[in-house]
């Protein structure tokens, strides 16, 4: 079998970058090692970025989106008792939106599915071949039967554990990690946020963030310690840490419930530079992590989806490789930034097993500057509502 672009993974990412070449009249077969229902019943982020919502726009997956989402002017952030908001909208006039990144890769699936474009979920043994010559080809496995596409270029949307990134030999490759000493406890609740906006807490006790899906869905997250297990978090104390972690009005305010999605994440910041071997191309979570501080993770994705389908569009409609040449050096030059923001929220937010009275005084001081000046809210509101493209 022949086509354009191999898409190794169907996460958002995968499925973006699909939908938006099938649009091109650009031939593409995605490969997914589990399943949809498995990719769809997975909690991750929820803040989009104005660019991801042009690029769904531009996808023609933008019409759910558009009359389903939340507006969010702003976000508020409290220090142990102490709260204030900062105003996107006033700031700079731009918002970001909310719409579970479940809910985006449901709309590329389905818009997939519509077009007739191939996927073939429970790809197994996946295999990149060649992506260094001028005939890359991939291999897999299906229902045990072994399989070959040739195509012209790889588009490595596999996520962190995915095979694309050590395709790249290691002498290639520079790797730069940083390792959080926390991890973050998520829940959600069928039971209605506690403020519209969402609220980010640095508390004595750690971190906090109360954040939602909808009107009746809530989504909140403590800082843990990283050897916690989920078993060890009942209901009823995760409910009485984040209470604890919240100023006293909000804590009042929370209405808990039974949770129905319980999960710990680790945190941490990480890049593999170059983004391009040959003719292999990461995207998204293949190529880099960042702490879900800022919500920054699917966001800096989709800024990768946009430079790369961009220079497939240069080259399959203008023969010109310019955009493919540049591809690894445009994206990592906002990959960089949104790593520096979401280091930052993570650095300021965070109580760090090894803080000194010092570097605890610094962290209060850095909240409070972003407290009192309007030019420190104007640089955390424009990299939050996303840095252009
Ligand atoms: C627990 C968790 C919580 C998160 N919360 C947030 C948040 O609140 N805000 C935020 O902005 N970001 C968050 N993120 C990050 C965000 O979800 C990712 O940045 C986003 O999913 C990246 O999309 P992707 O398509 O690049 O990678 P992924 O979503 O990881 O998709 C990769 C796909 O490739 C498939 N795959 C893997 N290996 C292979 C293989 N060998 N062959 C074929 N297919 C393969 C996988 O099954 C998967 O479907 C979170 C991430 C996690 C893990």
């Amino acid at each position: 079998m022949r086509t354009q672009v191999v898409i190794v993974g169907g996460g958002p990412s995968g499925m973006l970058l699909g939908q938006l070449l099938h649009r091109k009249g650009i031939d593409t077969v995605v490969l997914e090692r589990r399943t949809r229902e498995h990719v769809l019943s997975r909690i991750r982020a929820g803040i989009l970025e104005q660019g991801l919502v042009a690029l769904m726009g531009e996808a023609g997956v933008g019409d759910r989106l558009k009359a389903e989402s939340y507006l969010h002017e702003g976000t508020l952030i409290a220090h142990n008792d102490q709260m204030f908001g900062i105003n996107f909208q006033n700031l700079i006039g731009q918002s970001v939106v909310l719409y579970g990144q479940t809910e985006v890769t449901r709309d590329l699936y389905d818009a997939r599915e519509k077009a007739g474009a191939e996927i073939v979920f429970e790809a197994e043994d996946v295999s990149l071949h060649d992506a260094d010559s001028d005939a890359p080809f991939v291999t897999y496995r299906k229902d045990g039967e072994a399989r070959r596409i040739d195509c012209d270029f790889i588009a490595g949307c596999d996520g962190f554990h995915g095979v694309s990134r050590r395709s790249i030999p290691a002498a290639v490759r520079t790797e730069y990690e940083k390792v959080y000493p926390f991890g973050w406890l998520g829940i959600l609740s069928e039971t209605p946020p506690v403020n519209d906006e969402l609220i980010y807490a640095n508390s004595k006790d750690g971190f906090a963030l109360c954040s939602m899906r909808n009107a009746s869905l809530s989504r909140y997250y403590v800082q843990c310690s990283l050897g916690d297990d989920v078993g060890d978090w009942s209901d009823t104390r995760f409910w009485d840490t984040l209470r604890h972690r919240l100023p006293d009005e909000v804590g009042e305010a929370l209405v808990t419930g039974p949770s129905i999605e319980k999960s710990i994440a680790p945190l941490r910041s990480f890049v593999s530079e170059p983004m391009r071997w040959g003719r292999l191309f990461l995207c998204g979570d293949a190529a880099h992590i960042v702490p879900p501080t800022g919500a920054k993770g699917l966001n800096t994705a989709a800024s990768d989806v946009h430079y790369l389908y961009q220079g497939l569009l240069q080259f399959y409609q203008e023969k010109d490789s310019e955009g493919l040449d540049r591809y690894s050096e445009k994206a990592l030059a906002r990959v960089w930034k949104a790593e520096r923001f979401s280091w930052w929220m993570t650095s300021i937010l965070h109580r760090f097993p090894d803080q000194s009275p010092f570097d605890l005084r610094m962290q209060a001081a850095e909240l409070a500057f972003l407290r009192d000046s309007e030019d420190a809210q104007r640089v955390m509101a424009a990299n939050y509502v996303g840095l252009p493209y």
